[in-house]
């Protein structure tokens, strides 16, 4: 472990270990339960692999039935529980507990329902993300939110993350496009959210358990919007002589009223690492790289099209080149979908990070962001989803070098202050995790964090669903907003404080 504390783990419960995997044995049967440690290696990390722990036990219920009991085992019985999908979350939210139970939804894979006439699909949490639109593709429908990972992660942890994508400038992100959830509370209950029709009764719940980081409860059904694939589809490829023109380029398209179908960015560093690995097509000359895409009837289409290099040109584009073809189209955007995996070809590590900041600003982060790797010492490679103004600086670093993941962790945290201090938020679509939870508070008011953690309360009183993740620092459910200081003692001493 690294820079960032874990509560410490119960060694009552450890003690209690085998009697627990006894029990999930009972509930689940056969290899629905994992506890040699040679075989729980597989889940001790997610995507942000600096950070490793193995889990008391892993377990892979079928059933909903299933989940239902080893939930309400575990609640009964004090045991913390971390949900997991595929594991690709960048934050470390699937991160599991050495005293608690992991438990992976990858055998909820089948599609149950597509619905065409409500134009909806149900599905379980373990189907992929690429694997819906796979589902409904055969009559011209689609999924629209495509994170990059869209081939391995989960819709349970697109659901858990509010995950995004390319399309979401125009389309939106998870959170516009799930219509209804099943999920298990900590205690066992099942609950619904939503359906298939646009709006439901009551407080909007659905919107509450999106982008709630495991940490609300266990969701076992999922259905979603499917949308008909638009007539026409062309990319644009346009390269600039800098990140800053290409930033105001991006200002300009969205100011002129035009809401491409996707609009991303890659600095001169990321472009010639997927142009290594993909051979894409980029300009290898450029200091940044534009990818626009415009969707919708022909005519219109290549009207915005115009419309767009006309922009791209008043901001010293270099070059322009749009797609011909749907082959190229696609060849296009797979140097920018393989983007982070050909980063890590050209360094032993990096950190993925995931601020948002409002569209004008990007010249200014820009500029900055280079300047704070100057003071880090450290190279950063930048992709972004421009339209969003969602930034994904990579921070390269070596492991095996001391200091140099703290270093890493230290520019990555300036990078988020920066967002915060230009009116943007300290994560897009990857969630808070392990890896922005300290910095929450610069973010949000202690009373914020305060009422944000009276809804956890509200669903999870003894605070077992993924603990340790999102809130950096814990309070007592009975006594939250009652606690202060007072002549510098912290009551309650034996609350875990990260
Ligand atoms: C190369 C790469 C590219 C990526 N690109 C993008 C991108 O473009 N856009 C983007 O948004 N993200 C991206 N990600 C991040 C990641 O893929 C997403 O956050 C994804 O939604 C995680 O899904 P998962 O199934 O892997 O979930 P996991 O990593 O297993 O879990 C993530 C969180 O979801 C919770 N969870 C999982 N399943 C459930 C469930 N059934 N019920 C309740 N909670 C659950 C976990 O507890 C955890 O908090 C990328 C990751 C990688 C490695």
């Amino acid at each position: 472990m690294t820079g960032i504390a874990m509560p410490r783990p119960d060694a009552d419960v450890i003690a209690r270990r085998a009697e627990i995997v006894r029990a999930m044995r009972a509930i689940v049967p056969g290899e629905g339960v994992v506890d040699a440690d040679v075989e729980m290696r597989a889940y001790e990390t997610d995507a942000l692999t600096a950070y490793r722990q193995l889990p008391l036990v892993v377990v892979l219920p079928e059933t909903v039935e299933q989940v239902a009991t080893v939930m309400r085992y575990c609640h009964d019985n004090g045991v913390k529980l971390v949900p997991r999908g595929a594991g690709t979350s960048l934050s470390g939210g699937a991160l599991p507990v050495g005293d608690g139970v992991l438990l992976s939804m990858m055998k909820f894979n089948r599609v149950l329902d597509i619905d065409w006439a409500n134009r909806a699909a149900v599905v379980q949490p373990g189907v992929t993300n690429l694997g819906i639109t796979r589902a409904v593709e055969g009559r011209g429908f689609y999924y629209a939110p495509d994170p990059s990972s869209q081939i391995a992660c989960s819709i349970g942890g697109n659901i858990a993350e509010n995950s995004g994508g390319v399309h979401s400038l125009k389309y939106g992100l998870t959170t516009n496009n799930v219509l209804g959830l099943e999920m298990v509370l900590v205690t066992g209950e099942v609950i619904r959210l939503g359906g298939k029709h646009l709006d439901s009764e009551g407080y909007d719940l659905l919107a509450l358990a999106t982008g709630s980081e495991g940490l609300l409860g266990v969701v076992t059904e999922v259905t979603v919007r499917i949308l008909q694939k638009p007539e026409t589809a062309r990319a644009a490829l346009i390269g600039f002589p800098s990140s800053e023109e290409g930033g105001q380029c991006v200002a300009d398209i969205i100011a002129a009223g035009i809401i491409p179908g996707g609009m991303e960015m890659m600095d001169e560093l990321a472009i010639n690492a997927a142009e290594d690995f993909v051979h894409a097509g980029y300009p290898r000359e450029a200091g940044a790289l534009l990818i626009v895409e415009l969707d919708g009837p022909e005519a219109e289409v290549d009207h915005l099209l115009a419309a767009v290099e006309a922009i791209a040109r008043r901001n010293n584009a270099g070059s322009v080149r749009v797609s011909t073809s749907e082959e190229e189209r696609l060849r296009f955007w797979a140097g920018r979908k393989a983007a982070f995996p050909a980063v890590g070809r050209i360094s032993p590590d990096y950190l993925c990070m995931d601020g948002t900041i409002p569209r004008k600003a990007l010249p200014q982060v820009l500029t900055r962001m280079r300047e704070l790797g100057e003071k880090h010492g450290l190279r950063c490679a930048n992709v972004f989803h421009a339209g969003d103004g969602n930034l994904h600086p990579l921070i390269l670093y070596d492991a095996n070098k001391p200091g140099e993941l703290a270093a890493a962790e230290a520019f990555g945290a300036d990078i988020l202050r920066l967002c915060v201090e230009v009116g943007g938020v300290l994560t897009g679509e990857h969630g808070v995790g392990i890896e922005k939870r300290d910095l929450m508070p610069e973010m949000f008011t202690e009373e914020d964090l305060k009422q944000q953690q009276r809804v956890k309360c509200a669903f999870d009183p003894k605070q077992l669903l993924n603990p340790g993740k999102v809130f950096p620092v814990l309070h007592r459910c009975a006594e939250l907003g009652r606690m202060h200081v007072h002549k510098g003692q912290l009551p309650f001493p034996d609350i875990p404080r990260f």
